[in-house]
């Protein structure tokens, strides 16, 4: 497995948003986490991501354990993520956004942005030359003079995906992708994941659409209440009893 939770677990007070995860996510491979509203999903990536810390349990990313690790070293192990509501600049372009969302990832500090030393720029133009090649590979290439204002929402779900693939990263996050855009979008955004899969980056995937999950899913694990109430193929779960009872039975 690229990355195994062990009893994983997230306590708020007396809520328990995450409780006791066992899950394993293969290399090359599309893996979706499905469940309910309040299931646990983001709060699961925002431990992998390292915005939360985990109450109890363990996180092993290639043999690592990054349980204890600051966000910033997890992204820089090739761990990159989006989010449920896109954090976008809306009056800046997209590329400025891909750009400024890169940069604030690289090395430089302080001494080099006021000295504008070499490396400083050195770094610039290779964030530049970073930023229009994913923007080109997630298909904006039209719109990236444009402001964020001004593009659909599906663009929006694109530039955030361009944020997260700047990285250069092993393995995407993606929290609702296509959370409000139209199904003929869907499609679009489905075709870009296994565009991103045959780049050999591995996709881990929160989403409410059904259609979308059951074709484009090689696994998918199900939470509820913050439990894992069932894993398997897209096969297995739409005939798991349980699953079928969290989602109508209330
Ligand atoms: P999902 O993404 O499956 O809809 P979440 O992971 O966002 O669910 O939330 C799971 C539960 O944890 C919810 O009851 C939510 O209110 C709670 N929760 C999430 N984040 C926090 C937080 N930062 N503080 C307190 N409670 C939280
Ligand atoms: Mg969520």
């Amino acid at each position: 497995m690229l990355l195994q939770t062990e009893g994983l677990t997230k306590s708020f007070g007396g809520l328990t948003a995450v409780d006791q995860v066992d899950f394993g996510i293969e290399k090359g491979k599309i893996t979706a986490i499905i469940g309910p509203n309040g299931a646990g999903k983001s709060t699961f990536f925002n431990l992998i991501s390292g915005f939360h810390p985990p109450s109890q349990g363990k996180i092993v990313y290639n043999g690592t354990d990054i349980t204890k690790m600051k966000s910033y070293e997890i992204a820089k192990l090739g761990i990159a993520r989006t989010f449920q509501t896109t954090h976008l600049f809306e009056q800046s372009t997209v590329l400025e956004n891909v750009i400024i969302g890169h940069r604030l990832r690289t090395k430089s500090g302080l001494f080099d942005a006021i000295f504008r030393t070499p490396r400083l720029k050195r770094e610039e133009a290779a964030c530049r030359e970073k930023a229009s090649e994913v923007i080109e590979f997630v298909g904006l290439k039209d719109v990236e003079n444009q402001l964020v204002s001004d593009i659909s929402q599906e663009a929006k779900k694109r530039t955030a995906f361009a944020l997260a693939l700047a990285t250069d990263p092993e393995i995407v996050f993606l929290d609702e992708p296509a959370a409000g855009v139209n199904p003929e979008e869907t499609d679009g955004l489905a075709d870009l994941m296994r565009k991103m899969v045959d780049k050999g980056i591995t996709v881990c995937i929160i989403e409410h659409k059904m259609q979308m999950i059951m074709s484009l899913a090689d696994k998918i694990m199900v939470l509820n209440y913050g439990k894992k109430i069932a894993e398997g193929t897209p096969e297995e779960i739409r005939n798991n009893k349980a699953v079928i009872q969290a989602y109508l039975g209330g």
